[in-house]
């Protein structure tokens, strides 16, 4: 038996040129997983990656019949409102149909019954935490070659039961190494999932159903490492899990145990971790074993934001979290929601005051990134269904699994309408430049954080879209709409002047 495991078709569109929140990075490791688990039932894996395809829905429905196999499980990420891509090639699938399909991943987790409707061609989902599921289904298929119901997975035609969750991550085969992460000299890898926090925009904890943190054994997480270093040429390593350090007191044992495996391995490493889990003596000692780069997800600068959001975070404790790792020389990357649906104007003047008091508003790619983002709102997500509740959710017919929603204060809509514009040339422009400069889209995101590339004015640019923001929070007030848009139109002409011609 054949199981074909296709990436969507996922579109990359400027409007979401820098918004991650589609899936989290853990993702990456789906499709691994799902080869894994296939080889280990006894079928026979092949991988399709349509992400970045630009050929027609018949070619590329083409592509998958090509591989003649009997059951078809799409990785549907989120496309932006480019669903109806995948639906089209469902629709010739449908017409020529040998295999069963199916589709798994975050995105159909949540949106799994309107997803059904959608697109009915889909015989079944797979919901949340999704091997076990995979690994039953697999096993059972090939004698009845039928989809029976069972936990984790969902029909429409019957009543769907949520999956455990894997009671031992150690137990997982060692992923297969696909898609786009093998052009990279970085290696994802996982050793827990899931996360103890319990912010009110994030997408993990509904994903695996539960506020928790799960880790894998160290023996588990060496073992894979030393299999996948032998598949492919690798110089660093990327700690996919929502947070990497854990809250209790053996995690300062752990990390540092799995670190020096890295550093055995002459291997730099990166992660994500809450800012509550960093400590200055175990940054320090991380830095020593190769630590590279640290995500901390900030978020705001606000502690009455923060308490809106459920971050559990303090002023204080960002501070310390930022300074700690700025002190130990790890390159310190931040996710940060300046546009909190219900923030005030004097929030934004104190989240801005918090990231120039921090150091975080020096290069114009941070700049860019902590002065425009908004909270985004997917189906299924809890931020959805509080924001219909209160009215304030805004549904679009061409988006059914996105919505907008209408900010508490109009003066706060208001900036944040003016910085995405601005944000969006800012991406429209490096992308010119970087397509004149010959380098693919798939390679920015890579290139602009490492570098200005030649032909900016790196300062100016950064200059522009700090002063555009402190201009946008003075004159929001303004009752004169056409004053207002021409203060955006000078930032606009502002920007545009910092890339060469
Ligand atoms: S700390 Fe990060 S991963 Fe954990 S719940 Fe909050 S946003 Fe999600």
């Amino acid at each position: 038996m054949k199981i074909l495991i296709v990436e969507n078709p996922r579109p990359l569109t400027l409007e979401h040129y820098n918004d991650v929140a589609n899936a989290p990075l853990s993702a990456s490791l789906n499709s691994g997983y799902a080869l894994a688990i296939a080889g280990r039932a006894g079928w026979e894996g092949a991988y399709l990656d349509l992400s970045d395809c630009r050929d027609d829905e018949a070619m590329m429905a083409e592509m998958i019949l090509a591989e003649q196999a009997d059951m078809i499980l799409i990785h549907w990420v989120y496309a932006w409102g480019n669903e109806h891509v995948q639906r089209n090639i469902l629709q010739i699938l449908e017409k020529d149909r040998r295999a069963a399909i199916g589709a798994f991943g975050l995105f159909p987790s949540f949106a799994y019954q309107p997803l059904s409707d959608f697109a009915p061609q889909l015989d079944f989902i797979l919901v949340g935490e999704f091997e076990a599921t995979l690994d039953e289904l697999l096993s059972n298929y090939p004698a009845k070659r039928t989809i029976v119901s069972m936990p984790g997975l969902y029909r429409s035609c019957s009543e769907f039961v949520r999956r455990e969750l894997i009671p031992d991550l150690s137990s997982l085969p060692v992923p297969d190494d696909t898609g786009t992460n093998c052009k990279y000299p970085t290696m994802n890898i996982a050793i827990g999932r899931g996360c103890y926090g319990d912010c009110g925009f994030c997408f993990i904890n509904r994903y695996y159903g539960c506020s928790k943190r799960r880790e894998r054994s160290i023996a588990s997480f060496a073992h894979e490492l030393e299999n996948r270093l032998k598949r492919r040429p690798v110089n660093s390593i990327y700690f996919v899990d929502p947070t990497f350090i854990g809250r209790d007191e053996k995690q300062t044992g752990r990390v540092l145990e799995i670190s020096s495996i890295l550093k055995y391995n002459g291997l730099p490493f990166g992660f994500e971790t809450r800012v509550d889990t960093i400590d200055q003596e175990l940054i320090g000692k991380l830095a020593d074993n190769g630590a590279s780069s640290v995500f901390l997800g900030i978020e705001s600068g606000c502690e009455a934001t923060l308490k809106r959001i459920n971050k559990r975070i303090s002023r204080d404790q960002i501070k310390g979290a930022v300074r700690s790792v700025q002190n130990s020389g790890i390159f310190l990357s931040v996710g940060f929601i300046m546009f909190e649906p219900d923030s005030t104007m004097s929030e934004l003047v104190e989240n801005y005051g918090l990231l120039e008091e921090l150091g975080l508003l020096m290069h114009h790619d941070q700049t860019v990134n902590m002065l425009y983002h908004s909270q985004i709102v997917l189906y299924g997500s809890r931020a959805w269904f509080g924001f219909a509740d209160q009215g304030r959710l805004i549904l679009d017919e061409r988006l059914p699994f996105e919505a907008g929603y209408r900010f508490l204060h109009a003066d706060v809509a208001r900036v944040c309408h003016a910085m995405r514009t601005l944000s969006r040339e800012y991406f429209r422009m490096m992308d010119r430049l970087y397509r004149t400069q010959g380098i693919a889209s798939s390679d920015q995101f890579a290139c602009c954080h490492a570098r200005t590339p030649p032909g900016v004015d790196g300062d100016k640019l950064n200059r522009t879209l700090k002063e555009a923001f402190q201009a946008f929070l003075r004159q929001a007030g303004m009752r004169d709409v056409r004053q207002f848009n021409a203060l955006e139109r000078m930032f606009l002409d502002e920007l545009r002047s910092c890339f060469q011609r």
